[in-house]
């Protein structure tokens, strides 16, 4: 059983998230391990803290890196397919040694292992992908939108994520939605951190809550308690207000489902999915807002009479662990451990479980998988 082992490793703003996956599909880890990322140190630090969590994890399931073939690692963007990160730097890590840098490569000569690199939305929609369709992956295609600080997400199309000639296919957040019947008609157009107006993560995302639906909304409810709160504090508090019923809460998420809705329908027409998953905070929300929020998004979604018969709707499982375990599983994928996956990189029909005795470390965190 030497070498059958990939190890998922999630790098985000703050925290390392680490998995381990068996060549049969078997997660050896039940709960979220996490170590600090170290990444505002730059790349020096950022790799000493990966091969931290990467011992680390071993450690918790017994295993030393002997028993490991490849390690998955995922990091939000902007990045190419490859793991080289912009010449602008990560937009989340806060230092000028990211300029350009090969965090793959990086990790890869570090550790002494090959390393698989995925963008932190693809990861889980992968993942998402994975879980929702078993066996039916490889012959099955989804979308998935992660609202988190940003919206990530990713299109995977016969088991595989699509990455694109330049990597950045599937960046669902800045895909441009019709506005109509979707702003109020005295409503400004929402702006985006891209630089892109009236784009998907202008509207649904917690950026864009701040920035465009709040101050606009708040405007609409004079004497409401959130207009005391400091903007940004507002709109962290929005979604306790939401599941209380607050009219002003409402009529915000209200537009971000059918922000998400118009994306999804847009999808509908270019890859025409199976299924759409919507991850991110919503998925930790009360089961009444949840089961709202979805149903909002359902009926914003325009489908073709051949495709309502198809097409499912589901919630992005495991939303603090998803991005290590798709990491996990696209190196599965690409042949990472030695008596699974296909030599093409092909998806093979794996049936993914957790070892009765998975570990549980019980933590949250904040840092969902999505573009942070
Ligand atoms: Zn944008």
């Amino acid at each position: 059983m030497s070498n059958s082992y990939v190890v998922g490793l999630d790098q985000g703003g703050t925290a390392v998230n680490a998995t381990v996956l068996a060549s049969d599909g078997t997660f050896l880890v039940g709960e979220l391990i996490e170590t600090p990322s170290r990444v505002t140190e730059g790349p020096d630090a950022a790799l000493a803290a990966l091969t931290t969590a990467l011992d680390g994890v071993l450690e918790a399931v017994g295993l030393d890196r002997s028993a490991v073939s490849a390690v998955g690692l995922d990091t939000p963007g902007p990045a190419s397919a490859e793991g080289r990160f912009s010449s602008r730097g990560s937009t989340n890590f806060g230092h000028d040694g990211w300029r350009n840098y090969d965090i793959r490569g990086g990790l890869a000569q570090h550790v002494g292992l090959p390393v698989t690199y995925t963008n932190d939305g693809n990861a889980a929609a992968l993942y998402a992908h994975q879980v929702h369709f078993g066996t039916r992956a490889p012959r099955t295609s989804s979308m998935s939108a992660i609202v988190g600080t940003g919206l990530g997400g990713g299109l995977v199309q016969n088991g595989q994520i699509i990455s694109g000639a330049a990597g950045m296919a599937g960046e669902v957040g800045h895909v441009h939605v019709p506005t109509v019947g979707l702003l109020e008609p005295d409503q400004p157009l929402p702006s985006c951190n891209c630089g892109f107006t009236g784009d998907a993560e202008s509207i649904a995302s917690l950026t864009g809550i701040r920035r465009n639906l709040l101050p606009y909304w708040l405007g609409r409810f004079p004497g409401h308690p959130l207009a005391d709160l400091d903007i940004a504090e507002a709109a962290k508090q929005l979604r306790d207000y939401a599941e209380r019923g607050d009219e002003l809460a409402s009529a915000v998420f209200r537009q971000q489902a059918k922000a998400i809705g118009a994306l999804f329908t847009i999808v509908a027409n270019v890859t025409d999915p199976h299924a759409f998953f919507l991850g991110g905070g919503v998925v930790e929300a009360g089961s009444a807002f949840r089961d709202w929020f979805l149903d909002e998004v359902r009926d914003a979604t325009r489908l073709r009479d051949e495709q309502q018969a198809i097409v499912e709707f589901a919630l992005v499982p495991d939303r603090d662990m998803a991005g290590a375990r798709g990491a996990a599983l696209a190196a599965l994928a690409a042949g990472g451990a030695a008596d699974a996956g296909k030599a093409d990189g092909s998806a093979s029909e794996l049936v993914l479980g957790e070892a009765s005795d998975a570990r549980s470390s019980g933590g949250r965190s904040e840092s969902a998988a999505t573009s942070r």
